[in-house]
């Protein structure tokens, strides 16, 4: 689709055909017959997610009904996509005041980073709380990036644990980055 960068594109193309084989997921016909196997997203969404798209042929992803069954998805997300936008700049402030409060010691189970978040950050900013998952997906690439000011860590009773990077202890606990 005209909306993936061609970056995105090479990486996206092989992951599809490995995964479906190389042929339109909706009439069948193969790479050969073709020529030109585009890739189809059944949902416009960042971040990009393979399970949204499909190789098809550019009659089959041209096809009206789908484009419009497209574009009725998209519309229906989009509050919540919004939503999300919004509320990250204040999760982020949220987070940082939370680990420098002298009760949390730079650390706060994740699990209650997930449901404090949900509800605090989600109202303060619209009036309704957020869903978990949308805070799930905040923390992912922010835990997860060397870069990131945050990691986590197996605390000793077993839950995970956020910690502001710096201040983790290095004792005997698994670091799950
Ligand atoms: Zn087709």
């Amino acid at each position: 689709m005209a909306n993936l960068s061609s970056g995105e594109r090479k990486k996206i193309y092989p992951f599809l055909a490995k995964r479906d084989g190389e042929k339109c997921a909706n009439c069948g016909k193969s790479k050969r017959e073709v020529k030109i196997l585009e890739i189809h997203e059944d949902i416009y969404e960042r971040p990009l997610r393979a399970e949204n798209m499909r190789l098809m042929c550019h009659g089959c992803n041209h096809i009206k009904e789908l484009r419009k069954k497209n574009m009725l998805r998209t519309s229906s997300i989009s509050a919540e996509h919004k939503k999300s936008m919004a509320c990250y700049p204040l999760f982020i402030k949220w987070l940082e005041s939370e680990m420098e409060k002298p009760e949390n010691n730079f650390h706060i189970p994740y699990d209650q980073v997930v449901d404090q978040a949900a509800f605090l950050v989600g109202k303060e900013v619209t009036g309704t709380p957020l869903s978990p998952k949308t805070i799930e997906r905040y923390l992912g690439p922010l835990c997860d990036h060397p870069d990131s000011p945050y990691l986590t860590m197996a605390g000793s009773h077993g839950q995970f644990e956020i910690w502001k990077r710096g201040h983790e202890p290095d004792e005997d606990r698994v670091n799950l980055n």
